[in-house]
């Protein structure tokens, strides 16, 4: 990881307006990520991180969604103020995604070689013979066994595992500068889900991209991200360095989530914690402290006003009053 910053999202508003109000899925979401970086956006359902990451490349379903606010500054371009051929241009290309479910991207009529040459020829400058020799490589790097035969077959063919490998390979063929990787592994078996972490992370390594794993497991995060953004009700409430935010975690919902994670070091038969309550609705949440009904440190002032984010030092800041000073 180098200090470069590659994009920098910058008070990010993304707002959807329904019958019953405004949600405000993304309300106020900065961050950084720099070269090489992996950087973990994690929270319950709802929190808002996937619709952060629609939201960087503009894929907002609009209407009912609208961007309201903010900036994403890609390599000194904002990516909401470019036209939308350019930001074609960059999606699939610059920045890539993979999803959960590998059958939202993939076509089940063709076969996987028409899919990953044709992304090829259309975003990199080679002719039909070179992309598929690029795609086979593509294919054997990212585990898929006789990849010469397979990549003449369909999404069909292939086990829910070995399709996110063809996504994974196909989602870094064009040597992307970001994958964004929206619960890589959440429909797949455990066996599977650390073997294709492993693929993501090993690819990634080697090609020097940026990655920003969007996940609800904080296990998944830990051994693969250098940076944790954790998300609460549209925004980050505490964000900072992996090993960090797991030994001294400031926020109490950070906390939460933290001893909500299975471990080994733990007595068997030992009752795992979870967070009381539910999430909050999002629908014209007023400003307080969206976490206060489920926390057990909450004051009268988190009632009435949304903490600012104090800087920690050392890349960590949190949104609490716990750490803010009321002016
Ligand atoms: Fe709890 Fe208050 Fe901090 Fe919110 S601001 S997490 S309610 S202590």
């Amino acid at each position: 990881m180098t200090e470069e910053v590659i994009l920098r999202v910058k008070g990010l508003q993304t707002y959807f307006h329904t019958d019953e109000g405004i949600v405000k899925a993304v309300d106020g979401v900065s961050f950084d990520l720099r070269r090489g970086e992996t950087l973990g956006i994690v929270g319950e359902s709802g929190s808002g991180k996937s619709v952060t990451n629609l939201s960087i490349i503009n894929m907002i379903p609009s209407p009912p969604g609208r961007i309201a606010g903010g900036e994403v500054e890609f390599m000194g371009t904002d990516l909401l103020k470019i036209p939308v051929k350019d930001l074609r241009a960059i999606r699939g290309n610059k920045i890539s995604m993979i999803f959960q479910d590998p059958m939202t991207s993939l076509n089940p009529y063709l076969r996987i070689s028409t899919q990953m040459v044709e992304t090829i020829v259309l975003h990199q400058d080679l002719d039909k013979k070179a992309a598929k020799d690029k795609a086979i490589d593509m294919l054997k790097l990212a585990g898929i066994p006789a990849p010469e035969k397979r990549i003449d077959q369909y999404p069909h063919q292939f086990s829910g595992g070995m399709r996110q490998r063809v996504m994974i390979a196909m989602a870094l063929s064009c040597n992307p500068e970001i994958l964004i990787a929206d619960e890589p592994t959440s429909a797949l078996d455990v066996t599977i889900q650390a073997q294709i972490l492993d693929i993501i992370r090993g690819l990634t390594a080697q090609t020097g991209t940026s990655v920003i794993l969007i996940t609800h497991s904080l296990g998944v995060v830990a051994g693969m991200c250098d940076t944790i953004c954790v998300m609460y009700a549209g925004r980050i409430v505490e964000r900072g360095p992996t090993g960090e935010l797991f030994e001294a975690p400031k926020h109490p919902y950070t906390q939460g989530l933290i001893k909500s994670v299975p471990r080994l070091d733990k007595a068997s038969g030992e009752r795992l914690f979870s967070i009381r309550g539910q999430p909050p609705n999002v629908i014209d949440l007023p400003d307080c402290c969206p976490f206060y009904p489920r926390c057990d440190k909450a004051m009268d002032l988190c009632k009435r006003k949304y903490p600012a984010s104090k800087d920690l030092g050392n890349g960590h800041a949190v949104s609490c009053w716990l750490y803010t000073e009321a002016k």
